[in-house]
């Protein structure tokens, strides 16, 4: 199919809740599901059946159940998965910030929902990219082996802020 027939929107993880699900658990787990509650590798399985909720999952070593979304962001939300990664793409691919009544007009979640959406992604990417920061400004410049170490961190800020920026490379 030539390239100009599809955008980055037309994702399925954008609109098809089990591709979101598969898209985050190859960005959380990329060596294989692991077990949030008992950290397994292995003998975990996936639950299938009508009822059953996309994503769930049952660890065989201590009988629970669990999603890629425990732990993260998108943890205990009502709002459907593939919907967070909009929003994500949104905040993310422009030079400036979307604002909170275009994500809801977007979205079409309730202004209330896009604020809160916001909030929790925003926290998100200032944490990580503050964290490493924080490091960066520990380090004692005059230091040779220092001076290496913050280029590396440096440019661990910068492929973040690239990832973010470049969804379509996933
Ligand atoms: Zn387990």
């Amino acid at each position: 199919m030539p390239a100009c027939n599809q955008s980055i929107l037309d994702k399925p993880y954008f609109y098809d809740e089990a591709a979101a699900f598969s898209h985050l658990e190859g960005i959380m787990w990329p060596n294989g599901a692991v077990c949030p509650h008992c950290s397994a590798k292995d003998r975990i399985y996936e639950l299938k059946g009508k009822s059953t909720r996309v994503g769930l999952k049952k660890c065989g070593n201590c009988r629970k159940q669990f999603t890629v979304k425990i732990g993260t962001v998108f943890e205990s939300s009502h709002v459907p998965l593939h919907k967070w990664l909009q929003a994500f793409y949104l905040m993310t691919s422009g030079k400036e910030n979307i604002s909170i009544h275009k994500l809801h007009q977007v979205l079409e979640v309730t202004y209330k929902t896009a604020w809160h959406m916001n909030e929790r992604l925003s926290d998100v990417m200032r944490e990580s990219i503050e964290e490493i920061c924080k490091k960066i400004a520990m380090l004692d410049l005059n230091y040779e082996s220092n001076r290496e170490e913050i280029l590396e961190l440096e440019s661990i800020v910068f492929d973040f802020i690239h990832a973010i920026r470049s969804w379509e490379e996933y």
